[in-house]
């Protein structure tokens, strides 16, 4: 069998070969046209049914995912574990590149000739913003980005639109309004990106040194998608059909005081929310540090749950679409 990507063989079980997908990378939201995605929900469907039905399929059965993570994760990871367990197919997870050879002063391009010895697709976590595209460069097989540093993290944004889509049964026509570390929220610069190509209002709110990064702005005004940008969240919420909220990103910052200085600028309450329109979606890519109170959760309207629950369905098809099994 060869793959796509430069004539090196894919291991494993005939693929169907003839689906875009098949031996792919995923590095950027940009990279999908409104058809892909299509495509790729209505695969997340099929697997939300298999999973609800029975639990598992062998799809993937012999087929091995490297799961490399220089950051620390919870959902991302343990997501595309749980998703390609479900599949059939097995994982090597490094989690704590300090007990690899990464401590050792290997490169990123060695670790990952290294993996895709071993493994048929990588899915890479890293603090720098390009190094999925970096790693693709180099491998033969297949790299799923699940986060470049402040860059982007395409497989939330893709979980984030299929969030929308399932909740509020649409995309066009919504109002979006996204709040809190819009500079560095690497998720909400996925997601910015995938709305661009839908008939969408978006309102951006940011204290001024967390405002969207002005590339992704550009794109945005670029596609026709006027960039309203506010400091309350008070000003957005009455007309927000999603209200998508993120966590201020401490990591991200060089001098800590600056942290602190924004830290804790915003948080949803039962009493914000009596302020929402009656249907709407309230979604975090979590973790959360204080944005959304305790007391929110059990609001209807309250989709984070169900909005990480989805990145296993979408992880899932994403896994079996670039390995042709889709
Ligand atoms: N889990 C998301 C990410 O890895 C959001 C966050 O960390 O705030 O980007």
């Amino acid at each position: 069998m060869t793959s796509p990507k430069n004539g090196q063989k894919i291991v494993g079980l005939a693929p169907n070969r003839e689906h875009s997908f098949y031996g792919r990378d995923i590095v950027s939201v940009k990279q999908f046209s409104k058809q892909d995605l299509g495509y790729i929900f209505t695969v997340a469907d099929e697997m939300r049914g298999i999973v609800k039905r029975v639990g598992a399929t062998d799809l993937l059965k012999g087929y091995v995912l490297a799961n490399l993570f220089y950051e620390p994760s919870t959902r991302t990871s343990s997501s595309f574990i749980a998703a390609m367990q479900r599949l059939g197919g097995s994982v090597i997870p490094i989690h704590g590149v300090q007990y690899s050879s990464v401590s050792k002063g290997e490169s990123l391009p060695d670790t990952i000739r290294t993996l895709e010895c071993y493994a048929d697709v990588i899915v890479l976590r890293h603090p720098e913003m390009g190094a999925s595209e970096i790693a693709a460069r180099y491998a033969t097989k297949p790299i799923i980005s699940a986060g470049d540093g402040i860059g982007e993290h395409p497989t939330q944004g893709l979980l984030d639109l299929y969030t929308i889509y399932s909740e509020l049964g649409t995309i066009d026509g919504l109002h979006v309004a996204m709040v809190g570390d819009l500079r560095n929220g690497r998720t909400v610069h996925s997601l910015a990106r995938l709305l661009r190509m839908y008939d969408v209002s978006l309102t951006f709110v940011a204290p001024e040194i967390l405002r969207l990064p002005d590339d992704v702005k550009g794109e945005l005004t670029e596609a026709g998608r006027p960039v309203r940008e506010m400091g309350r969240v008070e000003d957005a919420i009455e007309e927000a059909d999603v209200l998508y909220v993120t966590r201020v990103q401490k990591e991200r910052f060089a001098d800590l005081r600056d942290y602190e200085a924004v830290k804790g600028c915003y948080e949803i309450t039962p009493e914000l929310m009596s302020r929402a329109k009656q249907r709407m979606a309230l979604m975090h890519p979590l973790p959360r540090v204080g944005e959304i109170r305790y007391d929110v959760d059990d609001d209807p309207r309250a989709a984070y749950f169900r909005q990480m629950e989805n990145g296993m369905y979408i992880r899932m098809a994403l896994l079996a679409a670039v390995l042709g099994k889709a």
